[in-house]
């Protein structure tokens, strides 16, 4: 028997840096739409931001919000089939890469296990994170945090 669970609403980074990454950001954003068992309940603007701690072009990214009764490692399998679905190529760690789908939170939980940490550990550490966040959740990022990212570059667009 499957007992039905409470829904969660989870936050999804997403970025690209590769081929037309508005493009791809978009087509990821309508993907999310389609994972089962979840409806995107918002989306960030498109932000324009330097590359920090990976080569390569300008990166495109957003947040959407997913309201979801899917676990949090059922959740981020559904990323990465979205991520490999836009063939995504990692030849080398931070690499450049075509689509990549971070589970940032997760409701309230706390997950500290080899193959998922949420929150995201470095989602403070990134405007490109904390910016489309806080335009679609600003009870979930402080202005202190903001301000710590400020002299990153990024653009609303
Ligand atoms: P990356 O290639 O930098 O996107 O990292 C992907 C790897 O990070 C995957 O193997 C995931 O299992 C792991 N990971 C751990 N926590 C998270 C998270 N909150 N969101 C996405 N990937 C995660």
């Amino acid at each position: 028997m499957s007992v039905a669970r409470a829904p969660v609403v989870a936050y999804v980074g997403i970025g690209g840096n590769l081929g037309d990454a508005r493009a791809t950001v978009e087509r990821a954003i309508e993907a999310l739409a389609q994972v089962p068992s979840t409806h995107r309940v918002a989306c960030s603007s498109l932000y324009r931001s330097a590359p920090v701690d990976a080569g390569g072009p300008d990166f495109i990214n957003a947040v959407a919000a997913l309201e979801t009764t899917l676990t949090a490692p059922a959740l981020l399998a559904a990323l990465q089939n979205i991520e490999q679905a836009e063939g995504r190529e990692r030849p080398y760690r931070n690499a450049p890469r075509t689509l990549d789908l971070d589970l940032l939170l997760y409701g309230d939980g706390r997950i500290d296990s080899t193959a998922l940490v949420v929150p995201h550990p470095r989602m403070q550490e990134r405007a490109f994170v904390l910016r489309p966040l806080a335009e679609i959740a600003p009870a979930r990022v402080s202005d202190a945090a903001v301000a710590a990212v400020a002299g990153q570059a990024i653009e609303r667009l």
